[in-house]
């Protein structure tokens, strides 16, 4: 149950204590993808995991800004505090569990999310109210064995490339793919001594991606999508049947 398109007595009735609240950005994916594109994944993954799943969970609107940042310099970037970010989730959180859906599944698609959604999931857990998890979609799944490619994460590479391709042609523009990819960086940051010496992507990312876009397809995300949504429906039956720390 979507509960954006639900009435609060349709959402009253949902028999279940299992909430997903898919966790996004919207911020630079280079100039052939769009801003919302973490939003869109997320979104995605949230709904594909939940239409795999035999649990019926509650699912939330999609959080739309979070910690970007790093991607301030480009154009349309939009991006809050870590603490502004924490306070907001976790109180979204805490609304949920007063409804009574107190196991939730945070989904999400941005890897800038990911500390603060585990410090705020581990908040949650540990106050006895709930139990919280953040689930992160692009580590659920391993592309290079999907792809049979030496396929990595990045930027708005192939990964996030394909998934959008496969979600509808709207968010991407596969005619700036050639410039994507002319002004992408091979790795995130800029290393040395193990101490990655960047704070914006603008300091080692022309186009403000990492990875070649050129190297993913619509059959790639379609499979990305499907591994993602296994993986999630697989932690949804997880955390519905795990006992609860004290
Ligand atoms: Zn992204």
């Amino acid at each position: 149950m979507e509960l954006v398109n639900s009435t609060w007595p349709e959402a009253d009735a949902a028999g279940t204590s299992l909430a997903v609240l898919p966790v996004g950005s919207t911020e630079q994916h280079g100039p052939h993808a769009v801003l919302g594109t973490d939003v869109f994944t997320a979104g995605a993954v949230a709904r594909a995991g939940i239409e795999e799943s035999d649990r019926d969970p509650v699912l939330g609107p999609t959080i739309p800004v979070g910690i970007a940042a790093e991607h301030r310099e480009f154009a349309g970037t939009l991006w809050v505090s870590e603490d502004t970010f924490r306070a907001y989730v976790r109180e979204t959180c805490e609304s949920l569990l007063a409804h009574g859906w107190d196991r939730i599944v945070l989904v999400n698609g941005h890897g800038g999310n990911v500390a603060a959604l585990r410090e705020l999931c581990g908040t949650i857990s540990r106050s006895g109210e709930g139990y919280a998890v953040p689930f992160t979609w692009f580590d659920a799944v391993d592309a290079a064995d999907i792809s049979g490619e030496a396929i990595e994460m990045g930027h708005g590479g192939p990964v996030e490339t394909s998934v959008l391709e496969h979600l509808g042609g709207e968010h991407v523009r596969p005619a700036e793919y050639d410039r994507a990819a002319a002004g992408a960086a091979e790795r995130w940051g800029d290393w040395q001594s193990g101490v990655n010496l960047a704070y914006d992507s603008s300091e080692f990312s022309e186009s403000g991606v990492v990875g070649d876009p050129r190297e993913g397809s619509a059959e790639l995300g379609a499979a990305l999508l499907d591994a993602a949504a296994e993986s999630l429906a697989a932690l949804l039956d997880t955390v519905a049947r795990r006992e609860r720390p004290d």
